[in-house]
């Protein structure tokens, strides 16, 4: 139940908010609207300006509470992030769910956070002591600056207050197999690729979070990584053994698509 709503004007004001007991943020509400008997207060992130979706130089800066149908629509993200995002949610729910929240909920079967994962994007996080979130633990992490890379960031999925992301403009490339051509992966695949030759594979529609397949200094080795990185993926959505083989097969549409 839902016993106070704020709509803090200030990131000092809200940060006071968040650190009382059993407040957390609100950032679409789409999970948060829905009933719980937990009481919660939420500090509501809307009018602190975190909203933008700007490229600048050879990164993309996401703000917090940017909705996923205004990343969609923005020029700075490219179709490759749009056909995930489409995934993530349906329209209505896009139009309120924010990147913040997204991020703060996502599972294994979360498009948008594969793609992150494969993009080695960089989050902006304010800690917040045990209890501000209704946890009894403190897990920071190795932050520094305030920012930790998604890949911890999904190990240890951190109390705190997410402000924004940011990742790097690289080749990318995603493709995915569902039930229909709008629900959430079976499983998917998104790759990125440095001009250095550095190469990520990330691999999501199953699990706690998505997975990474692999980071090499050279695209070698793809096929197996892919392979390797769905063993024992049985869910009641799909068996292991059929995501092993089309995962392989993602990853490999995904390399050759950047080629
Ligand atoms: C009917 C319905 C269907 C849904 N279907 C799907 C679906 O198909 N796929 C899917 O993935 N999701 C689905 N969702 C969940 C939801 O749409 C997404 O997870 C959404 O993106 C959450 O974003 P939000 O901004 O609305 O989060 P909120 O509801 O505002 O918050 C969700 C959680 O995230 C925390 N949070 C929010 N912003 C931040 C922040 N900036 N920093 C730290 N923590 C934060 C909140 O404290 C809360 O714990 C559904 C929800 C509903 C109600």
């Amino acid at each position: 139940m839902i016993t106070a709503y704020h709509r803090p004007r200030t990131m000092n004001e809200a940060l006071k908010l968040l650190r009382t007991p059993g407040a957390i943020p609100l950032g679409g509400g789409t999970m948060l609207s829905r009933p719980r008997e937990e009481r919660i207060e939420v500090v509501d992130l809307q009018s602190l300006a975190l909203n933008s979706v700007v490229r600048k130089g050879n990164d993309v800066l996401l703000g917090a509470t940017s909705t996923l149908q205004q990343l969609i629509e923005s020029d700075a993200i490219r179709e490759a992030i749009r056909t995930a995002l489409r995934l993530e949610a349906p329209l209505n729910l896009r139009n309120s769910g924010t990147v913040g929240g997204t991020l703060a909920t996502c599972d294994g079967r979360s498009p948008f956070a594969t793609c992150l994962l494969a993009l080695d994007a960089t989050i902006q996080i304010i800690p917040l002591p045990p209890g501000g979130t209704g946890s009894s633990k403190s897990r920071t992490g190795r932050m520094e600056k305030g920012q930790m890379k998604i890949g911890e960031y999904l190990i240890l999925r951190p109390h705190g207050l997410i402000t924004g992301l940011s990742f790097p403009s690289t080749k990318f490339s995603f493709e995915y197999v569902s039930r229909t051509p709008s629900d959430k992966p079976l499983i998917c695949a998104a790759l990125s690729r440095w001009n250095s030759g550095r190469t990520r594979l990330a691999l999501g529609g199953f699990g706690k979070s998505p997975v990474l397949a692999m980071d090499g200094a050279e695209p070698d080795g793809i096929d197996p990584a892919a392979r390797n990185a769905c063993r024992g993926a049985t869910d009641e959505w799909a068996g292991a053994e059929y995501r092993v083989q089309t995962a392989a097969i993602l990853a490999m549409r995904c390399f050759n698509s950047l080629q």
